[in-house]
């Protein structure tokens, strides 16, 4: 039958991101998506389920939004694509660059347009070092960022990603980049101090870590962190990759900590991933020291690069984003998802600390003596039988589960989603 057709053909040509291959090839998918409506997936054999990660954290205004279909295909009949290299642009580039300067924090107000959040944190990195270049202190060229980070697979971005086993996967990184301590301010002091403050060029962040398992930092971090770059003269770069776009109860992650970024990685929650796009903004100071200091051609750009159907769907995404206040209901939710899991740690003797910032979630598990292995995977598979996805952090000898649901989602589908864990955890127990 087709679903057996389609599992074949799968396993035979499709080598899936982020897989575990054996079992990928042993089992085949464990869903074939067709369909979306809300909070929930449906299958091919028309089984139901919540995505409670909004697929890769980015479905914010959640699926089957058929005013953005519509203005994807308007703007596809009418001009599919052009380029935006050298002086040539087009409206939805143009009124997007425009409105994000609105929307985002201090003074970002400058955008470069790439597909995704790698695309994106690789420009970051070569825009920081050339402003250094254009500045006459080429030596500014090491990249800090931190353990448990992760900033995506393109050589930059893989070599800046504090998560071990990323980096390990290739046998060969990108140079000068380094790491600091999570969520210590000192430890990025002395790295600097270590390396030279002259040979640093950047420090890069998320706001809220989520690959990494969910870690929310401490109320004061980011502060210490914007004064130290201040102080050695060193630009900071926010990575709001998940946590843009409303995810975590503001606009954008760094708001809850009271400083503004020198420049800023986003991608996922823009368009909602009804299309593909990122980008990198820059401060107004960093915008126009780099016009007035260059003499040649920023040679750096992607064929896509304000793709207007991107550009248009993503104008469509943070008007919805707005009309329906969806920012707010991620603070609401977020809080009620909070309580729900608190409910769970309160219930179920294998919880143990539980955290979330707006829409994005996590729960450890309490490893017991006798099971030697992660315990949170097993709770995903059995959590997806009963209709709920979520996923599971091992990294670092985390056992962690991680949530990011559609901004949309109502206080019944938290209720939900918190029953079906429930019932997950203690179907494992
Ligand atoms: N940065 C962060 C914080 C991310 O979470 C991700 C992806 O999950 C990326 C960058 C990479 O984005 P992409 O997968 O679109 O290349």
């Amino acid at each position: 039958d087709l679903v057996q057709t389609l599992a074949e053909l799968d396993k035979k040509h499709f080598l899936h991101p982020t897989s575990p291959i054996k079992q990928q090839q042993e089992q085949g998918p464990a869903f074939i998506f067709t369909e979306g409506k809300g909070v929930h997936l449906y299958d091919v054999m028309g089984k139901s389920v919540i995505d409670g990660m909004s697929s890769l954290w980015n479905v914010n205004v959640g699926h089957g939004r058929e005013e953005i279909g519509k203005v994807a295909m308007e703007q596809m009949s009418k001009l599919a694509f052009t380029s935006c290299f050298a002086t040539f642009s087009n409206e939805p580039a143009i009124r997007l660059a425009s409105k994000l300067s609105q929307i985002a924090p201090g003074d970002l107000s400058a955008t470069f347009f790439t597909s995704g959040g790698s695309e994106s944190n690789d420009t970051a990195y070569k825009l920081a070092r050339h402003y250094w270049i254009l500045k006459g202190q080429a030596g500014r060229k090491k990249i800090i960022s931190r353990t448990k980070s992760y900033h995506g697979v393109a050589m930059g971005a893989t070599s800046a990603t504090g998560l071990k086993p990323f980096r390990d996967f290739t046998n060969s990184l990108a140079p000068d980049f380094c790491y600091v301590e999570n969520f210590s301010a000192q430890s990025l002091r002395e790295v600097i101090e270590a390396e030279g403050p002259e040979t640093v060029a950047a420090f890069i962040a998320e706001p809220v870590q989520g690959a990494g398992g969910v870690h929310v930092a401490p109320k004061d971090y980011f502060k210490k962190i914007r004064n130290i770059c201040d102080e050695y003269g060193i630009l900071f770069i926010t990575d709001e990759v998940i946590t843009g776009f409303g995810r975590t109860g503001k606009y954008f992650g760094i708001e809850h900590y009271g400083v503004a970024p020198d420049m800023m990685c986003f991608a996922k929650g823009v368009t909602s991933g009804y299309a593909q796009l990122g980008g990198v903004m820059l401060s107004e100071r960093i915008h126009q020291e780099l016009i007035e200091f260059s003499e040649g051609t920023l040679l750096h750009g992607y064929t896509y690069s304000g793709h207007p159907m991107a550009c248009a769907v993503a104008l469509k995404n943070l008007e919805i984003i707005e009309r329906e206040n969806l920012i707010e209901n991620a603070e609401i939710m977020g809080q009620e998802m909070l309580k729900g899991f608190k409910w769970l740690q309160s219930n179920r003797k294998i919880v143990g600390e539980v955290r979330g910032l707006g829409l994005m979630g996590g729960i450890e598990i309490v490893k017991e003596q006798k099971f030697s292995t992660p315990i949170a995977p097993l709770i995903v598979s059995e959590a997806a039988k009963r209709g709920l996805i979520c996923r599971s952090v091992t990294f670092d000898g985390q056992d962690t589960l991680v949530f990011a649901p559609p901004l949309t989602i109502s206080k019944t589908e938290i209720d939900q989603m918190i029953d079906i864990l429930h019932d997950s955890i203690l179907a494992f127990e």
